[in-house]
């Protein structure tokens, strides 16, 4: 199937279209009796067509689709022409794909868009720059409220073009891999930009790992070229971060220069090795030639903590990736122009690269980089923040929303909230009482309430409530629908069975199908990739999640796999038994960390157990059974936090982890002392 260079705009386009066809049916026909019966039919197919379609403009070429679920059955049953067409209208091309796909999951083959030509950072920023050069691409939510600075798509494209010039005179040329340790700041997404411009591989590494684990991924792709700031801030804290790269880079001979952006005033020591940032790219020109990219050429690597503790680098490539997080974007949170989407996740993260970053600049949209803390200067923050910039939709973390639960109602009601319209959620299930506080006090009971699964593995949000027909159900604290393109399937510990998406039950989390975010490979180990994701279930994408389907058909994450117990068939995750534990005693922060191996019988505790599932209440959580930790040192990714409670729960502290991710590391002493303190030198757990 063959493509067309940048359609022009779709709105002139589907209006053709429906003429057009509309000429083609009665032009087709002979009789007049039949001809005005055909052209009828037809009419009729396009008035519905046309519903659903001034939601999503290509839909009017879609045969049969008339509603949201027909559309997401076309999307999976006809996923070529769907994708294809999104593609060709979505992105700017430099010349045109040949094929949509071409996935094999058993050899982990994942490829989307080959033979098509485009730049990234075209699509992100010079096709708005022609359009609307003044509209703002991004608003710096720096930490220092009030301080907020906003950059408007030609100012973005400047910026870039100059940091693009500058990393070619530095001798970075297509294919290498940049590390970023920077915060969320314009800079670190102009960094990015510049990568992808230039024909670069980005690799940002959070700015709050330690440096043995920004070591570790600098070495691991080869880096010869670092971006940082001098300090960051956060919090009101001034954190040394060149301190941090200059101790990184000492065991890292593949680098060659430091490039060093000044966040604050205060100077640091400079080496021979270090480029001051702000200087050398004033230096450069404001226009720099973007490079041609191959669909499937390399945009970034990202690194992401695997159930062993060793890190991923899981790679995405250029046009798929791009068109996953700009369609997701749109539909999952009804994203307008005109909205401003504030993503309050890091850029270090998936969120932040995907609904920070790329999502909303390929949608020519207004993204708020977020470098606070949900507390910081007090517990208002966010909705303060909401009320100054106008945000429409806020995507926020669950560990935040039931932080600020605790704080109480006043520090949202005391700020004007009535610009917001969504509210989304990622990064772990969101409890019952979270979910209703924050539809009911932050969203005033009008803004739908948006729990989004996915993972840095599938690039984009995968499962969640909306895009639904206008006004579906959203059930709290589940993700409920696959997004367009995604077909799960649960599938059993041992033996694969047929997909429910139709049925209900639990099961192992997977994907029938490719879909153009999905990652492509692990850096540097394809049998790794292979491995983990695609041999546990042959035929299926394999998430490492355990999962409900309700009879409607709705999905809930109930968590990890490997933190999941199996009571008498019935699979029970941490988010279960979290929910209770918040439910039950009050606290805000709770981990369920669930022993390997424990079988649990068809008894009692069973009984109870499917209960509170099923009432989605809790009433009963055995010590025997379930370790249960309160009030726990933050981190934003509650992986690692597992991975460390788990040692802590199996009694392995002398091999830790890397614990630089934690806001105060030295807590997880205090758990494990309290850990002692409740169960004694005993095996007992
Ligand atoms: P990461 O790749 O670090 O972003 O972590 C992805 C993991 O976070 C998923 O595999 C889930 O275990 C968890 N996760 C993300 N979003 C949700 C959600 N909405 N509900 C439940 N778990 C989630």
């Amino acid at each position: 199937m063959k493509y067309s260079y940048f359609l022009p705009h779709i709105c002139g386009n589907k209006r053709r279209s429906m003429m057009w066809s509309l000429w083609r049916c009665s032009s087709m026909t002979g009789s007049s009796a039949f001809t005005n019966v055909r052209v009828f039919k037809c009419f009729r197919q396009f008035v519905k067509n046309y519903n659903i379609s001034a939601r999503m403009p290509e839909a009017i070429a879609f045969q049969g689709v008339s509603d949201h679920s027909g559309l997401h059955k076309f999307s999976v049953n006809e996923s070529e022409t769907f994708w294809g067409a999104l593609a060709s209208q979505r992105l700017s091309w430099i010349s045109p794909f040949n094929t949509v796909q071409n996935c094999n999951f058993s050899q982990g083959k994942i490829k989307w868009f080959e033979g098509g030509k485009l730049n990234v950072s075209v699509n992100c920023l010079d096709r708005h720059v022609h359009t609307c050069p003044e509209r703002v691409a991004l608003i710096w939510e720096r930490d220092e409220p009030g301080t907020e600075v906003k950059f408007t798509y030609r100012e973005l494209l400047e910026l870039t073009c100059r940091l693009g010039n500058l990393l070619k005179r530095l001798g970075v040329r297509r294919g290498d891999c940049v590390t970023l340790y920077m915060p969320s700041c314009p800079l670190a997404v102009a960094s990015m930009l510049a990568c992808a411009r230039i024909g670069a591989v980005h690799n940002v590494v959070f700015a709050g790992f330690s440096a043995e684990a920004l070591a570790d991924r600098i070495r691991d792709t080869q880096s010869s070229t670092v971006i940082t700031v001098n300090q960051g801030v956060r919090g009101g804290k001034v954190i040394d971060l060149k301190r941090t790269v200059d101790q990184a880079v000492q065991n890292c001979p593949s680098v060659q220069q430091v490039l060093v952006a000044m966040r604050t005033e205060n100077s640091v020591a400079m080496t021979d090795r270090d480029v001051p940032l702000e200087e050398e790219m004033m230096k450069e020109d404001v226009v720099c030639e973007p490079v041609t990219m191959d669909s499937e050429d390399v945009l970034f690597l990202l690194y992401t903590s695997g159930s062993t503790g060793k890190p991923k680098g899981l790679v995405h490539t250029q046009a798929g990736y791009l068109l996953y997080a700009a369609v997701t974007h749109r539909y999952v949170f009804s994203y307008q122009d005109g909205d401003v989407f504030g993503c309050m996740a890091d850029i270090g993260w998936i969120t932040g690269h995907s609904y920070g970053v790329y999502g909303p600049l390929c949608n020519g949209g207004t993204t708020v980089l977020f470098e606070s803390t949900p507390v910081y200067p007090d517990p208002g923050r966010y909705w303060e923040t909401v009320q100054r910039l106008g945000i429409s939709q806020f995507y926020g973390a669950p560990t935040a929303i039931r932080l600020l639960l605790k704080y109480g109602d006043e520090w949202v009601q005391k700020y004007d909230r009535s610009c917001l319209k969504t509210l989304g959620s990622v990064g772990e299930p969101i409890n019952r009482e979270a979910w209703e506080w924050y539809h009911r006090v932050v969203g005033g009971g009008r803004c739908p309430v948006i729990d989004t699964w996915w993972q840095t593995e599938t690039g984009g949000i995968c499962i969640a409530p909306r895009p639904s027909d206008p006004d579906a159900e959203i059930i709290p604290g589940m993700a409920m629908r696959p997004f367009y393109g995604i077909k799960p399937a649960l599938l059993d510990a041992k033996v694969v069975a047929e997909p429910s998406g139709a049925g209900w039950g639990s099961g192992a989390l997977c994907i029938s199908m490719a879909w153009p975010g999905m990652a492509r490979t692990i850096h540097n180990d394809h049998q790794r990739f292979i491995e983990t994701y695609f041999q546990p279930y042959p035929g299926y994408f394999f998430t490492g999640d355990g999962a409900y389907c309700s009879k409607e058909g709705y999905y809930q994450i109930v968590g990890r796999l490997d933190d999941v117990i199996n009571v008498s068939g019935h699979r029970l995750g941490t988010a279960e038994l979290e929910d209770v534990v918040v439910c039950t005693i009050k606290c805000v922060y709770v981990f369920v960390v669930l022993k390997k191996g424990v079988e649990v019988q068809e008894d009692v505790l069973a009984q109870q157990l499917r209960e509170m599932v099923s009432r989605n209440i809790a009433k009963y959580a055995s010590p025997d059974y379930i370790q249960v930790v309160g009030r726990l040192p933050k981190t934003r990714s509650g992986k690692i936090m597992r991975r460390v409670l788990r040692k802590v729960v199996e009694r392995k502290t002398d091999d830790l982890g890397d614990l630089s991710t934690l806001d105060d590391s030295e807590a997880v002493h205090e758990v494990i002392r309290g850990h002692q303190r409740l169960h004694g030198g005993s095996k007992r757990e």
